[in-house]
């Protein structure tokens, strides 16, 4: 028999989770403002933060477009049957990307005046469709504010022979999750400097998607397009709001087994290092699951894990292949007994990240390839 680890995979949470984004987006009302509903690109980078790009273009089905930066993933979308948008979120990096981005009809960011270069020595093959960044205090990536008209009539003149399509404006939050007025700031900033300049917007990661009015103070009248992530995946982008509050479901269980169970005594250590040592008898289980399947390794002793059902917390330190759990709280486990490591019937991945001082993106897409997925 294989190790009992396996990671599954809910399509049926993913919907969910999409319907949840786009609720909160009000993509679904027939907005009274003037604001044209919004439309949303679903952010499906490191395969799908772990979740297989082909489970997220099935599930995706309703999303306006698909949002990554791998050229790969691209094309595995477009083998996977999807017609509509892709966006890649870094755009190209050499010209000879842009045979395969005109070829498959992608979409790309455009934030570097290296990459408008490029296309000025394109061939008009078909027109490439765009959004160009803007930095409004991310500085990561985006033109400057005082270069980012300049940048615009470039594209334009681009758009004129034909090596552009149509145009869009774009930036990204450094702190929607924690900082309103620095989120208010770049909003700010994003409206007066795009002022004027035709196109529709995209400016809301998961985190700006649920923040009352972030959307609606956007270039009032221009379309827009949401790029949520890590809402779809069933996770908070927010430390003081679990997922749960937000009304999403979580789209991958990690699951295991005991694989031994002993009783320790008082005194004795429990795997590398000895960090952790029993006060009293105790009894303790191991579990099939380590930092090679893709387990935080810098969890600590208190991690919240599900063992039969029963929350009980992980001891010591995590080691490549196993884990060890107490098992007071769940006196009818053995050898067997079924363990999740997070996910439906399990912690939170958000819980199991703070308690290894990261991030559920961090552990969803560093779930391991040898961890055997199944799809429901
Ligand atoms: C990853 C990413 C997103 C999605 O962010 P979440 O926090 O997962 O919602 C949106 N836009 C860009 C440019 C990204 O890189």
């Amino acid at each position: 028999m294989p190790r009992p680890i396996s990671a599954t995979i809910s399509l049926p949470s993913l919907r969910h989770n999409l319907a949840a984004c786009a609720a909160q987006f009000k993509i679904a009302n027939n907005s009274p403002g003037p604001q044209a509903a919004p439309k949303i690109w679903a952010v499906i980078k490191a395969d799908a933060y772990g979740h297989d790009i082909e489970n997220a273009v099935q599930a995706f089905e309703l999303a306006d477009g698909l949002a990554m930066l791998d050229l790969g993933e691209a094309l595995r979308c477009r083998k996977a049957g999807w017609n509509k948008p892709i966006l890649l979120l870094e755009g190209f990096f050499e010209p000879s990307d842009l045979k395969a981005i005109q070829h498959y009809s992608l979409t790309v960011t455009l934030h570097d005046a290296e990459q408008i270069a490029m296309l000025e020595h394109a061939a008009p093959a078909s027109p490439v469709n765009a959004f160009v960044k803007l930095n409004t205090g991310m500085n990561r990536l985006g033109f400057e504010p005082a270069d980012y008209r300049g940048a615009y009539a470039r594209i334009e003149q681009l758009q004129r022979r034909g090596v552009v399509g149509a145009l869009g404006k774009m930036t990204h939050f450094a702190r929607a999750d924690d900082s309103a007025d620095m989120t208010d700031h770049q909003l700010r900033l994003f409206n007066e400097t795009t002022q004027g300049l035709p196109g529709e917007v995209s400016v809301c990661n998961s985190a700006g998607m649920f923040i009352p009015g972030c959307w609606q103070s956007v270039a009032p009248g221009m379309a827009q397009w949401g790029r949520p992530g890590i809402c779809l995946y069933g996770a908070s982008p927010f430390a003081d709001r679990s997922a749960q509050s937000l009304g999403l479901l979580p789209a991958m269980t990690l699951r295991s087994q005991l694989i031994s169970v002993r009783t320790i005594q008082a005194g004795a250590g429990v795997g590398y290092g000895h960090i952790f040592t029993a006060r009293q008898a105790m009894r303790i289980g191991v579990v099939a699951c380590g930092y090679a399947d893709g387990y935080p390794r810098h969890a600590s002793t208190g991690t919240p894990i599900v063992v039969d059902g029963i929350r009980t917390r992980l001891l010591g330190r995590v080691s490549m292949d196993m884990l060890i759990v107490d098992l007071d709280p769940v006196p009818q486990a053995r050898v067997g007994s079924p363990v999740v490591l997070w996910g439906e019937g399990g912690p939170p991945v958000d819980e199991v990240a703070s308690a290894a001082g990261t991030i559920s993106y961090e552990l969803l897409c560093a779930v391991a390839p040898r961890v055997p997925k199944t799809v429901i």
